[in-house]
């Protein structure tokens, strides 16, 4: 498989769709296509610039640094090799030296489907020289390893640059690897994985390649942009340096125990919940209390991220209130908002059962102010800096392994939100830079997700030991939610 398919199941499309589905044939050529027109174009502009101001490109790699931005651009490493040695006559050699000085490689997540693979006939019809020139760096890279690690044959069918199994492949990320003087995962976890999981047999051959660069956010679009009102606050506390040098921020530590400064950041806070809400109730004709805690959930929706456990914890925490209407509950606002792949039927699944709860839930008289569910629809950059200025609550809550780093959680930290979330990404630094005071860290770590996958246990177990999930999950079967479709359920 190669390209996106986030669910792994049939994708189907409508007859009026312009592009075809990338498991198809016509859709595994056409992106291909794509990908090679991208990144040849980038590349030969580089060169064409290059060669105007420098005459030669035996210095590309002192003066550029092309960094291939995850898998997809992986093609431009036989790229370059053919403008060297086709174009410009420079020995092989001399050309792999250029091109591996030049090329580094930024992977963005472990999950399968996004480090592609073409399959080989595709390659030969479309990109002929591409895979002689594929073929000839495999050459010299398996006679490198074979000569270090002689006769170890699991070892070479590894790292090969073709796969070898049912139809012949070429493996991009391999090709990207091979092709660079680096390779970076985004978070300290992530990095951590690369090297043991799918670049396992490469960190063995090339301890020093993998290397972390943490992922981060602009606090020019984050902070100075989106929330002037705490921006002019940390000015006051600490001076303009601050806009220019974020470690200042440190200094603001003592002013936790600032009674002034604390009402002046609440009431910064108020004022982004306010605009929050007036665009709730212009978008969703819903009015919620700026008051309530906004307990905040934006990002793409995939299985992993974990929106669906967020909305059962929303039916649970309706469940209790309704049950005991007299209790002092703490008013809560559920923010939702998210867009799902086109194909991505369980996604899409996940978003009609958050407006359906949300439907029941502001519609009942009983829970009134306590509990408000929102879904903000066309989830993009503007609304996040909407969204961002107001979050009390920042859920980071995906399975532990999967979220490369994410950096929502960074943006609604520097916003001072408090964070929920598991031992994922970059919030197991958050969690290292804030201390365990300052974070809600619960569930499964990597290796006990790992281990929970292998002993054969079972999610009914789970319903089992806790009774407050199996009455949510019937609740939500029993169609409460969606009197019109019982059957359509995302925890099916
Ligand atoms: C920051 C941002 C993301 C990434 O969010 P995560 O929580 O890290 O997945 C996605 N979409 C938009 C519009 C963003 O601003």
């Amino acid at each position: 498989m190669s390209a996106r398919s986030p669910t792994g199941c049939g994708r189907r499309r409508s007859a009026r769709s312009s592009t075809p589905p990338t498991e198809s044939p016509a859709g595994q050529k056409l992106r291909l296509r794509q990908e090679y027109f991208f990144t040849s174009a980038a590349l030969q502009d580089l060169v064409r610039r290059h060669l105007r101001v420098y005459g030669d490109l035996r210095s590309l790699p002192d003066k550029v640094a092309i960094q291939l931005n995850d898998t997809h651009p992986a093609i431009a490493v036989a790229e370059l090799m053919r403008i060297c040695v086709d174009l410009h006559a420079i020995p092989w050699d001399e050309a792999w030296a250029i091109t591996r000085g030049s090329i580094s490689y930024t992977n963005h997540t472990l999950l399968p489907e996004a480090l592609e693979s073409w399959a080989v006939p595709l390659m030969e019809r479309l990109l002929p020289r591409h895979m002689q020139i594929i073929y000839l760096i495999n050459a010299h890279h398996l006679d490198a390893v074979r000569a270090a690690h002689h006769g170890d044959v699991r070892l070479l069918s590894s790292v090969s640059l073709i796969e070898e199994g049912h139809g012949r492949r070429v493996r991009m990320g391999h090709l990207a690897f091979v092709g660079s003087h680096k390779v970076n995962g985004v978070s300290a976890l992530h990095s951590d994985l690369l090297k043991r999981t799918v670049f396992r047999d490469f960190h063995a051959i090339a301890p020093d390649r993998i290397t972390n660069k943490t992922n981060g956010i602009t606090f020019r679009r984050w902070l100075q942009q989106s929330n002037p009102g705490l921006t002019g606050l940390l000015v006051e506390a600490s001076g303009p340096a601050v806009l220019d040098d974020a470690t200042r921020l440190e200094g603001l530590t003592p002013l936790a125990e600032d009674a002034g400064f604390r009402d002046r950041f609440a009431a910064v806070k108020r004022t982004n919940k306010e605009a929050l809400a007036a665009l709730i109730r212009q978008q969703l004709d819903l009015r919620v209390d700026p008051s309530a805690m906004f307990d905040v959930q934006i990002k793409r929706i995939h299985e992993y991220k974990r929106q669906l456990l967020n909305i059962l914890e929303t039916v649970a925490l309706y469940d209790a209130i309704r049950a005991q209407p007299h209790l002092d509950w703490a008013p809560r606002v559920k923010i939702f908002a998210g867009k799902a792949a086109a194909s991505y039927h369980r996604a899409k699944l996940i978003i009609k059962l958050a407006h359906d709860v949300a439907r029941v839930v502001n519609g009942d008289p009983t829970v009134r102010d306590r509990l408000k569910v929102a879904f903000l629809p066309n989830y993009n950059v503007s609304l996040a800096e909407m969204i961002v200025p107001a979050a009390d609550l920042s859920e980071q809550i995906s399975t532990a392994g999967m979220e490369a780093s994410g950096t929502g959680n960074m943006k609604l930290g520097l916003n001072g939100a408090l964070t929920i979330g598991t031992l994922d990404g970059a919030n197991v630094e958050m969690l290292e830079h804030v201390g365990a005071d300052n974070i809600f860290i619960f569930g499964l770590t990597t290796e006990e997700v790992e281990a929970r996958r292998h002993d054969g246990s079972h999610g009914a177990a789970s319903v089992q030991a806790s009774p407050r999930l199996g009455e949510v999950l019937e609740a939500v079967e029993s169609g409460v939610f969606s009197p019109t479709r019982p059957g359509a359920t995302a925890t099916s």
